[in-house]
């Protein structure tokens, strides 16, 4: 008789894991507590998979022998503790889909930039490998095995999404970087948070790869603390190192076992240090891979970045608007004030995440002369910088901070987007808040 798999969540996880499960064999079953969306309803009646949305049927979940928890579920949620309870196995997307497959993989996660890292590894590799991206990003990784036809997987994961693995062992991790995210999910313990993002090392053997960022003084106490098994590769903005990627003269130095290249960072399209950090990341996968040096050059000068990260829009009258409405807590947003060249007018507000914004107010005193405040947090904001810029100025819409972001602008000016808060206030997602800035804009 065939294993029946139910799944946890109709999204894009749990539809691929649908997919594949049937593919392989088992009974599935999906089951939402929410709404599933028109187009994942059509999937699985096209693959005549059994679904309900809008509540669960316990006794229906309880007779699997396999669940699968969609990563947005958490651990604590009551059906799970149930299951549990049951002797239930509760495994995840990325652990179920890797059981099929032997392909290649190369997992990046890190609290901040791991679509771009995953986007720039994946421009990199595409035009010598048989290669796909996905994970976190764009297709579900259970949904890319399901389609059976790569070599090589890029994969992008969320803390979430590794707390769900026991046996997944990717080839070559990226971690980017550490910095306190989600801490809601974590019992307000950074300590395990941390812990959730070194799960991605924790089935490597020797034969595998550990790159990281040898600047964040997170990962490099962690890992201190806790050696793990595979070959650690570093990359750093700011010492040489013996292995790894490093800068000198202007130029990205990557050195590994395999090969060892040496790239101009003169035409890189991506700015800011970060960008330059995952720029080493990206490279040190490509070279381990064996991608000639002539693709990474041309691939790094050519990858213009990820809509909604320090996206350029437009210029008008000689101000630069930049969207970088990705930017949900201070890290991300540190980096991109940091990367601003011009005298900034800064969008900033939304649902606030136990920010800490001293961080930010050197480079706030520097770079920012007028502070736009969008959201319902503001007085953070107000308290954090009322003493180092002169202007501040509520508003309530996306298009009221545009338009007076577009009259304390002068030229020479940049416009930058780049919230440090969640979006959840005004807009659907981050998705909506950054189009919506575009569209005023495009409208000035
Ligand atoms: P993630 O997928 O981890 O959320 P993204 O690549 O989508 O990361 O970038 C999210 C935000 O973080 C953007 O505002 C981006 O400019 C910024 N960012 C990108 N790379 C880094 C990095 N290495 N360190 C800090 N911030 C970064």
């Amino acid at each position: 008789m065939a294993k029946r798999l139910v799944i946890l969540g109709g999204g894009e996880s749990g539809v691929g894991t649908a997919i594949l499960g049937k593919k392989k064999g088992f009974e599935v079953f999906v089951s939402d507590f929410g709404k599933i969306k028109e187009i994942y309803k059509k999937v699985l009646l096209h693959h005549e998979i059994e679904w309900e949305d809008e509540g669960h049927t316990e006794a229906k979940i309880l007779s699997a022998d396999v669940v699968m928890k969609s990563p947005g579920i958490p651990e604590k949620a009551p059906l799970i503790v149930k299951l549990k309870e049951a002797n239930l196995k509760v495994i995840s997307e990325i652990e179920f889909a890797s059981e099929y497959t032997e392909a290649t993989i190369i997992g990046i996660t890190g609290s901040n930039g791991k679509t771009t890292t995953a986007s720039l590894t994946y421009a990199l590799l595409k035009d010598e490998l048989n290669v796909a991206l996905g994970g976190n990003i764009g297709k579900s990784f259970a949904q890319l095995v399901a389609e059976d036809t790569y070599e090589n997987y890029v994969l992008e994961l969320s803390s979430f999404q590794l707390d769900g693995i026991e046996t997944f062992r990717p080839h070559i991790s990226v971690l980017t970087n550490i910095t306190p995210d989600h801490l809601d999910r974590y019992d307000y313990d950074f300590n395990k948070y941390i812990a959730s993002k070194f799960r991605i090392a924790m089935n490597q053997t020797k034969e595998d790869y550990f790159i990281y960022d040898a600047d964040d003084e997170v990962i490099t106490k962690w890992l201190s603390e806790y050696p793990i098994q595979s070959q650690l590769l570093p990359f750093s903005i700011d010492k040489k190192l013996e292995e790894g990627a490093y800068i000198e003269n202007k130029n990205i130095i990557i050195k590994t076992k395999i090969n060892s290249h040496t790239m101009p960072i003169t035409n890189l399209q991506l700015t800011g240090n970060h960008n330059l950090k995952n720029a080493m990341a990206a490279s040190t996968v490509a070279t381990l891979l064996r991608i000639r040096k002539d693709t990474i050059r041309q691939s790094l000068e050519s990858f213009q970045g990820v809509e909604h990260r320090l996206e350029k829009v437009l210029k008008i009258n000689n101000v630069v608007y930049i969207n970088d409405s990705k930017a949900t807590n201070v890290n991300a947003t540190f980096y991109a004030l940091d990367s601003m060249e011009s005298p900034t007018v800064w969008i900033v507000g939304g649902v606030d995440k136990g920010n800490e914004y001293e961080e930010l107010l050197p480079l706030v005193n520097e770079k920012v002369k007028a502070i736009i405040c969008l959201g319902v947090d503001n007085d953070k904001i107000i308290k954090a910088f009322g003493n180092v810029v002169d202007i501040m100025v509520e508003t309530e819409s996306m298009r009221d901070a545009v338009q007076v972001a577009y009259r304390l602008s002068e030229k020479g000016d940049t416009v930058l987007l780049s919230p440090a808060c969640a979006s959840f206030d005004l807009f659907e997602n981050y998705e909506d808040r950054g189009r919506q800035f575009k569209e005023a804009v495009r409208n000035l």
